[in-house]
């Protein structure tokens, strides 16, 4: 029980689940004397400085805010066009080895060229701040579009086109040896040409699970737990203070998103974490005998959930799994809405 108690639901901490970040550009919150101890690195310090951009060559807009994550304020810029700069919470950044960390996964973000990808421009870095460069996405969010106050219907057409680019996106990062690590709804845009974007990747790491302050107890942001695999539920459920992603973590991130854009719900949605990490970590899947489809739709959600990470496909075979539906079968099953809530698993 000690366990369990230890772990906190953020719901309702902002509205939306997400935790309360009290860092934004100007109103920082974080200990000064230990980030002034931080140095840039020497040997590296040319490859960075590639990727550095010097916060006063952005220039930030009037109600610059677009929200707050878990990781920090996401604010509105320009620099060569519209930007995106997410100020991380300093209350993450706990050595200079975390530091060197985020710059080597910025810097192979910043490497990425891909449709699906949000284009990484770099990160800024001074005394007082650390934040990441990305272009602006335009649209909402699939986590909006699905599940926000004004929910738009997404079509099975609609679905698998989406979930084939989240497909290509992430397949290129595994190509490129890069693990996502926080594949959900709410880092997938949906841009006004109908085109998937993924942001986000990589930068999990910066993220802590654990907070000493609060009794070392872990916040669990709404609705995170469903897109973790079991082997990640169990390392949740234990004392870890990193959790060991991989790309089968990040397939089995990938059925949680594609149970979304099937049913438009989220699975587990209304149970508690421990409940959630007790079945998860014990294999339970979220039940599908309710889900009004075919097959072959259900036996993608059925592979990317498994079990044993092993079993897992990779996301090219994904990609020929949503290519290969049958489409006409598809046309003649039946109508949305397929599960709107189910009841609590116990
Ligand atoms: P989360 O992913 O949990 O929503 P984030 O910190 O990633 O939290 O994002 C905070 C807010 O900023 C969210 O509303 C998110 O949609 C928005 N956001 C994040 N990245 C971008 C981007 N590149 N372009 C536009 N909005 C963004
Ligand atoms: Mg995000």
């Amino acid at each position: 029980r000690e366990r369990e108690s230890q772990i906190v639901d953020s719901q309702g901490s902002n509205g939306d689940g997400s935790i309360s970040a009290e860092l934004s550009p100007g109103g920082h919150n974080w200990d000064r004397n230990k980030w002034n101890n931080f140095t840039i690195r020497g040997p590296s310090q040319n490859s960075w400085s590639e990727v550095t951009i010097p916060l006063s060559k952005i220039e930030f807009k009037r109600n610059k805010l677009i929200g707050k994550g878990r990781f920090g304020s996401v604010v509105r810029g320009y620099h060569f066009g519209d930007v995106a700069v997410k100020f991380l919470n300093m209350d993450h950044v706990e050595d200079e080895d975390r530091l060197e960390h985020f710059k080597a996964e910025v810097a192979s973000f910043k490497n990425t060229r891909h449709d699906n990808i949000v284009l990484c421009l770099g990160y800024c870095l001074d005394h007082s701040s650390l934040g990441i460069v990305m272009g602006l996405c335009k649209g909402r969010t699939l986590y909006s579009i699905l599940h926000g106050p004004n929910p738009e219907r997404v079509d099975m057409a609609s679905a698998i086109k989406f979930a084939t680019e989240i497909c290509q996106g992430v397949s290129y990062l595994h190509q490129k040896k890069i693990i996502h690590k926080d594949l959900r709804t709410k880092n997938i845009f949906i841009e006004s040409k109908q085109r998937a974007v993924i942001t986000d990747l990589g930068l999990f790491s910066m993220q802590r699970l654990r907070y000493p302050k609060r009794n070392n107890s872990m916040v669990v942001p709404k609705h995170w737990l469903a897109y973790l695999a079991p082997e990640l539920i169990r390392e949740v459920a234990g004392d870890l203070r990193e959790l060991s992603f991989s790309q089968q973590t990040d397939v089995f991130s990938f059925g949680t998103i594609w149970y979304e854009l099937i049913t438009w719900s989220i699975p587990f949605d209304s149970n508690p974490s421990d409940v959630i990490i007790y079945s998860v970590g014990k294999g339970i899947t979220a039940p599908l005998h309710n889900v009004a489809t075919i097959r072959e739709v259900k036996d993608i959600l059925m592979r990317c959930w498994s079990f044993n990470a092993s079993d897992r496909p990779s996301f090219l075979s994904c990609n020929t799994m949503l290519n290969n539906l049958p489409k006409k079968r598809l046309d003649r099953s039946p109508s949305y809405p397929m599960v709107r809530s189910y009841e609590s698993i116990f």
